[in-house]
């Protein structure tokens, strides 16, 4: 059940809302030590060593490509890099933290003072990112029902602990304060998650909670400088939960304080069935997690050659590539922003844009909009669509060789067998007669089989032009080419009046 605040409370209220995301990078190796990070469907506990299992008397060693991912993230969000930062324990007790602490960046975070700009219903709007920092991650409490033995031992719940996911390298990404709706809050999350993907620091799954999204919100009467008391949402596993669980943390908290009731500061879970949120503890204070230097590793310097290297190496960000598809190719920001947002299109786009086949770009990204997009979702194994394939058939759609109906089953058959476009074409006979000889007897035995449509048309009745472009396209299998069909038997009409 939702919380339904009065009417007008958002227009009485504005929502304060910081994201934290935490994501899992994209290296080989753990954060700290040698073990794979291929853990996905791996047995539990079979993907740890003395440093991860924080056994005593180890030393951690630092992964450099999940400090190059960070600094990365850093360039990508225009933040300052520091040229020296420093590695602090983050004193915790917890059963899946075996050290008793995490290996964290605290006072200086390797990435501060960056932004993010993306596109939202109500126009752009840009966050602020107070820092991105390069932590270890936990290992994995699971809660589990035994059930009762032979023997007689009674059913009970145990906890098991896999520390698989233990020293895995996870940045995490702090906003300011500056989110005002929950439709912002997730445009930034799918905003960030395009640009992870894209640099290649992390595959940013929140399914499988290789990026997990918390929301820092409160709400205060609008004009009031002073924030209110705010609450932590966690457990958001989609993009959507991340909209939803917001607009109700939102609703609920307007009720309340209409209701004369205090807002205590807590964290709260959302849940996915009931659609809202529920109280996982209170928060009686901030947590004082007794930072201090980490005395077995040494800071962390940049030299600005390896900076400069890292920054190089960047792929075109895609809110680069939307620009530059809007302002030099013409697309509209739809076709840009649906295109940029899906990686194997933007390979499609990019790949028939090179074959130069003489196509134009915006007719290809209508193609991969359009017919791609449509047939590829939700269908597994479809893909085998071929660039330079994808860009001669639009060439020949184009030159009006074939039909724009045709052209759709030849591009449906190609992605489902990879066969060349021009095979296909070939196979069935789909080449448009644009030959005005071959066009012209046709048109003649059309109007001679239907003098009725002929005498219609005479009597003024135009939409009779309409049926006899069908029977010419019947009567060629569908490989006359429409316009040039119309145009003659218009021509041929007025000619015999
Ligand atoms: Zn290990």
């Amino acid at each position: 059940m939702a919380a339904e605040a009065g009417t007008g409370a958002l227009e009485r209220y504005e929502a304060v809302i910081g994201i934290e995301i935490h994501c899992q990078l994209r290296t080989a190796s753990k954060m700290f030590c040698g073990c794979s990070t291929e853990i996905d469907g791996a047995a539990p506990n079979s993907h740890c060593c003395p440093v991860c299992l924080g056994l005593p008397g180890v030393l951690p060693t630092i992964n450099k490509s999940a400090v190059e991912c960070v600094i990365a993230t850093g360039f990508a969000i225009e933040a300052a890099i520091a040229p020296t930062t420093r590695w602090d324990r983050k004193n915790y007790f917890y059963p899946d933290l075996p050290k008793g602490y995490q290996i964290s960046q605290y006072q200086l975070p390797l990435a501060s003072n960056g932004r993010l700009t993306f596109e939202t219903s109500e126009g752009p709007f840009t966050v602020r990112i107070n820092r991105a920092h390069l932590e270890e991650d936990t290992g994995r409490l699971i809660h589990a029902e035994l059930d009762a033995s032979p023997g007689g031992r009674p059913a009970r719940r145990v906890s098991l602990i896999d520390f698989n996911r233990s020293g895995m390298p996870l940045m995490e990404i702090v906003t300011e304060p500056d989110i005002r709706t929950a439709e912002q809050a997730r445009r930034y999350a799918e905003e960030l998650r395009l640009l992870m993907r894209t640099i290649g620091a992390s595959d940013a799954e929140m399914e499988n909670g290789q990026m997990r999204v918390e929301a820092n919100v409160s709400i205060r009467p609008r004009g009031r400088e002073e924030f209110g008391t705010r609450i932590e949402v966690k457990n958001m596993n989609s993009m959507r939960s991340v909209e939803r669980a917001i607009d109700f943390e939102i609703q609920r908290q307007a009720v309340a304080i209409d209701a004369g009731r205090t807002i205590r500061m807590e964290t709260r879970g959302w849940d996915e069935a009931r659609q809202e949120t529920y109280l996982m503890r209170p928060k009686e204070a901030e947590n004082e997690y007794r930072y201090f230097p980490e005395p077995d590793l040494p800071p962390l310097v940049a030299p600005p050659e390896w900076l400069a290297e890292i920054k190089a190496r960047l792929p075109e960000l895609p809110a680069a590539r939307r620009n530059r598809y809007g302002t030099d190719l013409g697309l509209s920001a739809y076709d840009a922003a649906v295109i940029v947002n899906d990686a194997a299109a933007t390979a499609l786009f990019e790949g028939a844009l090179a074959a130069d086949t003489g196509a134009p770009a915006k007719l290809i990204a209508n193609w991969v909009t359009g017919e791609y997009m449509r047939l590829v979702k939700g269908k597994a194994g479809a893909g085998k669509v071929n660039a330079g394939e994808l860009a001669a058939l639009a060439k020949l759609v184009a030159d009006g060789a074939i039909s724009g109906t045709n052209a759709k089953e030849v591009f449906a058959e190609h992605l489902d067998t990879g066969e060349p476009v021009a095979r296909i074409i070939e196979k069935h006979g789909y080449r448009q007669i644009s030959d005005a000889g071959a066009l012209g007897a046709a048109v003649e035995q059309v109007l001679a089989a239907n003098p009725a449509a002929v005498a219609d048309y005479r009597a003024g009745r135009d939409a009779a032009v309409g049926f006899l472009v069908g029977q010419v396209m019947k009567a060629t299998r569908g490989q006359a080419n429409a316009t040039m069909v119309q145009a003659a038997l218009r021509e041929r009409l007025d000619r015999a009046e």
